[in-house]
């Protein structure tokens, strides 16, 4: 990291800057919001703002001010990307500017937990104006804070507010404004410093590394980094600000410590807490009689190992419900609108290339983005209903154990029920966890779970290949299947998670937060305001991808075109008339041909062409390339496979699932064995629950992680992951059935 603090970036700007910073929850982007009246997402899970946003604020002496929205962190010792980034931009490091007040919000009715990160932030002598909100909490509660004390205490000055009720915000601006006036030598030294002779020697150790820039401004704030380094590297942290010395010396001493048995961890972190219970007292006031908070009697059901378990599945059903079928309706309005408005404009356009690519292209391109709207706005209405009442944090203290065991958070339980429903809006719920490796952990296994779009795949297949008939007399066969591919999918997800947690995403196991935030009324405007941003976010950064991928897949499975099927279809009318041929006949025939012509079309497209380049690496599977050219146009969406299909095989894309059916039976090879055997299907069902064929999923992986290195990835791993089963299972079997 270097520090810009001198830099003349730093003097050239006009404006002084505020950092609103704070734990996670705390109300800062609330503040926010009042303070500048620009329209930011609240919400009440941590991590949220990991873009910092910014907006300006008019003080009573009428400077203008900038303001700038600071990741929620529960301290600066940091081991994430994101807490490094909240590290850096409060202590303007690492080309961050200096901010020249820092806001820090604290959360009244957690001041034990809040206090840590100020003692940090004062340590470093920053210029630090504390603004105590949820005052109105506080009030509720029957309890006091003694702010004047509190002040004295941390030797800055703190303002009650209420961040949500707009309350204490004028006396809130007069204080950042005498605050930007004080010089920097007014400001207090560190609160806490280290008491054992021990600590102070690995502190000044340190300090003999750190860059000059660090050193320069005082000795006391390079004492402060470099307990901030003591604390934030060791093996596994994800930091990738710090200069190498700096993070050498600090594994030497961190070892040469766990040597002689000494735990830094714990002395600064339990001195820095024994400081602020020692100084807690003349500022808390709680009602003498101790009485049970709602939140405490809520718990005593909703973390309770049977009603618990039994809320907390009724919750999930809820969620899960909501997503598969009251989102349904939706959905075919969507549909259906997309499909009146494809034929409008089919009716209002002269036939040709730019009519086919307004239809088939654009308007269906758009219809696949848009289409995940009504699940997106579902589970973050939801999610947000959680988060904001507070039952999120016990969701993730519910699942933490059974999640734990396999490498994912608490927090990975939501997204992933999720993605039973749709990969995407599960991918976009990832947001929820704080920690970026958790986030892409979780997104890698998503996709592997049964979507419903692979529903449709399944019925076609199963009903084609395996006739109804019972196992043990009376379990239906079709059903049975059913079930083995959502609980393979599962175990798959499971299993892949486990794996990739213990080999990739090998890294510190950081302990969930066990602190449950109190409960709170949801507020409904931020509820909404987070429905509409992540739809919001979604249409504009994953949607383009989807759609450009839609376009692509049309182009390549309607080009190269045939020109004289039009003539073909006219000649042939003429000729039916002149023959006298009933006009329903004429057109029945005229049907059969155009869909003959356009499984022609398919099967010669550039898509077809390279569903026969794949033949020879999906024969193993037991697919031949017209199936080839079916995943192909999966691509877009895995139910299109069905539709694919239809066209392939000269049924049309509507045609009636009986027809497609039974056409999928009568396929047949060269040699007249036909292609499809039970034995087939099911390998074509393992390739489907396994294989990564969905590019909105990627593109919306891609919009989460902001690479192409994820995405990719994904599809390599899935890909062969489906191969390997899909062979196993075709091999095997035949295999099997030769003996
Ligand atoms: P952030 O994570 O620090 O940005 O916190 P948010 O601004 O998203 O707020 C978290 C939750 O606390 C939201 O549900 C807010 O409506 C709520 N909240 C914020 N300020 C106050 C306040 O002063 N009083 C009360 N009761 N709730 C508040
Ligand atoms: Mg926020």
């Amino acid at each position: 990291m270097t520090s810009s603090t001198h830099a003349p970036a730093a003097t050239a700007r006009r404006r002084p800057l505020v950092a609103v910073a704070g734990n996670p929850n705390t109300g800062k982007t609330t503040l926010f919001n009042r303070l500048t009246g620009s329209d930011l997402k609240v919400s009440n899970y941590p991590g949220v703002t990991v873009e910092s946003h910014t907006g300006s604020l008019a003080l009573p002496s009428r400077t203008i001010v900038d303001l700038m929205d600071v990741p929620g962190a529960y301290s600066l010792s940091a081991r994430s990307r994101e807490e490094e980034i909240a590290m850096c931009a409060i202590a303007g490091l690492a080309g961050l500017p200096m901010p020249d007040v820092v806001l820090l919000v604290v959360d009244a009715t957690q001041l034990s937990r809040n206090l840590y990160l100020a003692l940090q932030v004062i340590e470093l002598e920053l210029p630090v104006v504390i603004a105590l909100n949820m005052t109105d909490m506080i009030a509720q509660r029957g309890e006091a804070i003694d702010a004047k004390q509190l002040a004295v205490e941390l030797g800055v000055p703190v303002v009650e507010i209420s961040a949500l009720h707009g309350r204490g915000l004028t006396e809130l601006a007069e204080t950042i404004d005498r605050v930007v006036e004080t010089p920097a030598s007014a400001r207090p030294g560190p609160r806490w410093t280290p008491a054992s002779d021990a600590l102070r020697a690995d502190v000044e150790s340190v300090v003999e590394t750190l860059p000059a820039s660090w050193v320069q401004s005082s000795p006391s704030r390079a004492r402060a980094l470099a307990l901030w380094a003591l604390l934030s590297l060791d093996e596994n942290d994800e930091l990738t600000d710090v200069s190498p010395a700096v993070r050498a010396r600090v594994l030497e001493r961190r070892a040469r410590a766990a040597e002689s048995g000494r735990q830094i961890d714990t002395e600064v972190i339990g001195g820095r807490y024994a400081w602020i219970d020692a100084h807690l007292g003349s500022v808390l006031r709680r009602p003498s009689r101790s009485v049970t908070s709602l939140t405490e009697r809520v718990d005593r059901v909703l973390l309770h190992p049977a009603f618990g378990f039994v809320a907390f599945l009724a919750a999930m059903g809820l969620v899960f419900q909501s997503l598969f079928s009251w989102a349904d309706p939706a959905i075919g309005w969507i549909e259906a609108g997309v499909s009146v408005l494809s034929q409008f404009v089919r009716g209002a356009l002269p036939a040709g290339l730019v009519r086919d690519f307004v239809c088939d292209g654009l308007i269906a391109g758009v219809g696949s983005v848009v289409v995940f709207l009504p699940q997106i706005l579902l589970l973050f209405f939801f999610i947000g209903l959680m988060e904001d009442s507070g039952y999120m944090a016990r969701v993730a203290f519910l699942m933490d154990r059974i999640m734990r065991s396999i490498g994912l958070h608490g927090r990975a339980f939501v997204p992933m029920l999720s993605g039973y429903a749709c990969a995407v809006p599960a991918i976009l719920a990832t947001r929820t966890m704080e920690r970026q490796r958790d986030r892409t952990l979780t997104m890698l296994v998503i996709p592997l779970m049964t979507c419903s779009a692979r529903l449709p795949v399944y019925a076609l297949l199963i009903g084609a290949l395996f006739p109804p008939s019972n196992v043990f007399g009376f379990v239906p066969v079709q059903g049975l299947l059913m079930i083995a591919m959502y609980l393979f999918s599962t175990v798959m997800a499971l299993a892949a998670a486990a794996v990739l947690s213990r080999t990739l995403f090998k890294g510190p196991r950081v302990p969930l937060i066990l602190e449950l935030p109190p409960y709170r009324r949801p507020h409904w405007s931020s509820v909404l305001r987070m429905m509409w941003q992540r739809s919001q976010m979604f249409l504009k950064e994953a949607g383009g991808v989807i759609l450009v991928c839609t376009i692509v897949l049309w182009l390549l499975l309607s080009f190269p075109r045939r020109p004289e099927d039009a003539h073909q279809l006219e000649a042939a009318r003429a000729e039916f008339v002149a023959r006298g041929t009933p006009p329903d006949e004429i057109e029945a025939k005229l049907l059969s041909l155009s869909r003959a012509q356009a499984g022609e079309n398919l099967r010669s497209s550039y898509g077809g062409q390279m569903g026969h380049a794949i033949e020879p690496a999906i024969a193993p599977l037991g697919f031949d390339w017209k199936v080839g050219i079916g995943l192909i146009g999966a691509f877009a969406a895995r139910e299109v496979f069905v539709s694919t299909m239809g066209v392939v095989y000269g049924v049309g894309d509507d045609a009636e699932a009986a027809t497609l059916r039974e056409r999928i039976r009568l396929e047949s090879r060269a040699d007249g064995k036909p292609v499809y055997s039970p034995l087939m299907g099911l390998s074509l069902m393992v390739f489907f629950a396994l294989a990564c064929q969905c590019m909105s999923t990627l593109a919306a992986v891609y919009r989460e992680t902001r690479s192409w290195r994820w995405p990719v990835f994904m599809f390599v791993y899935m890909t062969a992951l489906a191969w390997i089963a899909s062979f196993v299972v075709y091999q095997g079997g035949t295999w099997l059935a030769a003996r």
